[in-house]
């Protein structure tokens, strides 16, 4: 398994820095992210380094797609309200132009009841 010691997401799957996890299996990790943008607010990362979106080759996309996948189970589980009038917001940023900060690739998952949106200007 691909690994930095010098990425915090790293030492979050190693166990090095606490996280408040969601979920864990075998590929993946989710946990609550530190400074949250909206009322749930989660990440969910592969425990494989990969550094960005930009990064990913078509051998990753079932772990992406299984990330993916989780999504809406992950959400409820955490409180997002179901159907149209309730449900989530997934952002990925990629790179510096896309507000990238920590560079180990990762699914931004929130929700809540609005208005959160405007304090996203950042994600
Ligand atoms: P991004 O700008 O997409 O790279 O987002 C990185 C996210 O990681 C930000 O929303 C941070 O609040 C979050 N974050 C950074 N360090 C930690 C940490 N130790 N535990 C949980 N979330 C973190
Ligand atoms: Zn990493």
């Amino acid at each position: 398994m691909s690994h930095d010691p010098n990425c915090i997401f790293c030492k979050i799957i190693d166990g090095n820095i606490p996280s408040k996890k969601v979920y864990e299996d075998d590929e993946i990790l989710a946990f609550h992210d530190i400074g949250p943008a909206a009322p749930i607010h989660f990440l969910i990362i592969p425990k494989k380094h990969i550094s960005m979106l930009a990064d990913v080759t078509q051998a990753d996309a079932p772990l992406l797609g299984k990330m993916m996948a989780l999504v809406p189970k992950l959400a409820s589980e955490q409180g997002a309200r179901p159907g149209k009038e309730g449900g989530f917001r997934v952002v990925v940023n990629n790179g510096v132009d896309g507000g990238q900060e920590v560079y180990h690739v990762h699914i931004h998952v929130m929700a809540g009841p609005r208005p959160w949106k405007k304090d996203l200007a950042g994600l």
